[in-house]
C-alpha cells in the first residue's frame, strides 16, 4: 500500500481523535415519525431534517409502490429521462411559479454543476461565508474568482460584487442557513445583486416546503419574483421527505445546464420511483395538508424558542425548524449530546469543520410530527442543573 497515504490517514485520525472530531454512524433500525431505534434502543429525534415528517406519509410510499424500475437506467441525456421525471419538473416549475425545473441526483451534486456550468476563469462567485459546502466546493470547481463575505454582511457582499469589473458575477446564498437556521436578508441582496448585475442563486434546501406561500421557500416568502432570483436550488431530502433535488427558474439558464452541467450529464437518472415519491410530496406541501403541518411546525418553533428563553438557554436567533443552542468547545457540546441521549433523546452534537472553530453546537430541529409534549420533555432535559 502507498505509504504515505496511509501514514497521513493515520496521523489525520490521531489528531482528530484527540480533538474530539471522530464521527461515527448511529444505526437506525427502525422509525416510526419522530421515533428512531437507534443501535437498538428507541430515542426521540430532535436532528432530522423531516420538518414536516413526509418521509413515511403514506402518499409517498404509495407513489414510491407504482414504480416499475428500481434504477434510473441511464444518464437523463441518453435513455433515462423517464414520464415520471418530466412530470416531476413540470410539477415544480408550477409549484414555483417559475419557468423551468431540470432535476440532478442530490442538491450537493445540483451547486457544483450549477457553478461550473454557469462560471469560469475571468467571472466571480461572491457568497455567504456560511454558505453550504456544496455551493463552497462548487465555486471551487467552476475556477472563477472565489469571494466570502462575513455572514449576512450586504455592505460586504456589495463591495465584492464590484471588485468584478470584466467577467460574468453569481451571489449565492443559502435561503436558511443549514447549521444556524436564520434567514438571508434576500431582498437586499437581491436589490445588490439588480445594481451590480450579478445573477442571484438562492439554495432553498432547509426553506422549499415551510417557507413561503405553499411553502415555496425563502426567495418567495422574501417577495422575489423571478427576475430577483432568477435561480433556486430545491432539494427533496429535507421537507420533502424524499432524495434528490432540482434546479428552477430561468428557461434560458436551464437549457443551458441541461445541455452543459457535467453532474446532471455524467450520471444516471434518479429512480422514476423517487421522481414520482418527490411529486406526491411536492402536491401535498401546496395543499390543506401542507398548511395544516407548516402550522403545526411554527407552533412548535414557538413553543420551543419560548420554553428555552425562559430557561436562559444559549438560542441563536432562528424562527426556523434550525434551533441550534451553542456550546463552543467540541468536548463540551459531545458530553450535552450523550446527556440528552441518556434521557432518550437524540440530538446531534455539530463540531468543526461543519461550524467555524469555537462554535460547536446542539444542532436541534423541529417538526410538525412533535408533541407539545415531548417539546416539553426536551425542555426539561436541556434545563441547566
Ligand atoms: C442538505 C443541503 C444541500 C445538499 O442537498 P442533498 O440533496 O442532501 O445533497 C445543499 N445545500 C444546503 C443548504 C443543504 O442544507
Amino acid at each position: 500500500m502507498q505509504r504515505l497515504l496511509k501514514q497521513r490517514c493515520l496521523e489525520q485520525r490521531t489528531q482528530r481523535d484527540a480533538a474530539q472530531r471522530t464521527r461515527v454512524r448511529r444505526i437506525v433500525t427502525r422509525r416510526a415519525g419522530v421515533h428512531c431505534e437507534v443501535d437498538g434502543r428507541w430515542l426521540l429525534n430532535f436532528c432530522s431534517n423531516d420538518y414536516l415528517g413526509l418521509s413515511q406519509h403514506p402518499a409517498l410510499l404509495a407513489a414510491l409502490h407504482t414504480a416499475t424500475s428500481s434504477g434510473g437506467i441511464a444518464s437523463h441525456l441518453v435513455c433515462g429521462q423517464a414520464a415520471e421525471h418530466a412530470a416531476l419538473e413540470h410539477a415544480l416549475a408550477d409549484w414555483q411559479q417559475l419557468p423551468r425545473a431540470l432535476l440532478f441526483g442530490s442538491g450537493y451534486v445540483a451547486n457544483l454543476a450549477v457553478l461550473q456550468a454557469l462560471l469560469g476563469q475571468g467571472d466571480v462567485c461572491v457568497q455567504d461565508k456560511l454558505n453550504h459546502a456544496s455551493l463552497i466546493d462548487g465555486a471551487r470547481l467552476a475556477g472563477c474568482a472565489f469571494k466570502r463575505y462575513p455572514h449576512n454582511d450586504v455592505a460586504a457582499a456589495v463591495r465584492q460584487l464590484a471588485t468584478c469589473t470584466e467577467g460574468a458575477r453569481l451571489l449565492a446564498t443559502d435561503g436558511v442557513f443549514s447549521m444556524d437556521g436564520d434567514v438571508a436578508p434576500l431582498h437586499a441582496l437581491a436589490t445588490a445583486a439588480r445594481q451590480h448585475d450579478a445573477l442571484l442563486y438562492v439554495d432553498e434546501a432547509h426553506a422549499a416546503g415551510v417557507l413561503g406561500e405553499a411553502g415555496r421557500g425563502s426567495a418567495a416568502a422574501a417577495g422575489l419574483g423571478a427576475d430577483d432570483a432568477p435561480l433556486r436550488l430545491i432539494t427533496f431530502g429535507k421537507a420533502l421527505g424524499s432524495v434528490g433535488a432540482a434546479v428552477v427558474g430561468d428557461a434560458d439558464l436551464i437549457e443551458h445546464l441541461l445541455q452543459t452541467a457535467r453532474g446532471g450529464i455524467y450520471t444516471t437518472a434518479m429512480p422514476p420511483a423517487q421522481a414520482a415519491a418527490t411529486q406526491a410530496a411536492v402536491a401535498l406541501v401546496q395543499g390543506a395538508e401542507g398548511e395544516a403541518l407548516r402550522q403545526r411546525l411554527h407552533e412548535n418553533i414557538a413553543q420551543f424558542r419560548a420554553g428555552a428563553a425562559q430557561l436562559g438557554l444559549p438560542l441563536l436567533p432562528s424562527s426556523t425548524a434550525i434551533q441550534p443552542l451553542l456550546i463552543g468547545d467540541d468536548a463540551e457540546a459531545l458530553a450535552r449530546a450523550r446527556a440528552l441521549e441518556a434521557q432518550g433523546y437524540w440530538v446531534t452534537a455539530i463540531r468543526p469543520p461543519t461550524v467555524p472553530d469555537g462554535s460547536a453546537r446542539l444542532r436541534i430541529t423541529l417538526s410538525a410530527l412533535h408533541t407539545q409534549q415531548q417539546i416539553a420533555g426536551l425542555l426539561d432535559a436541556l434545563a441547566p442543573a
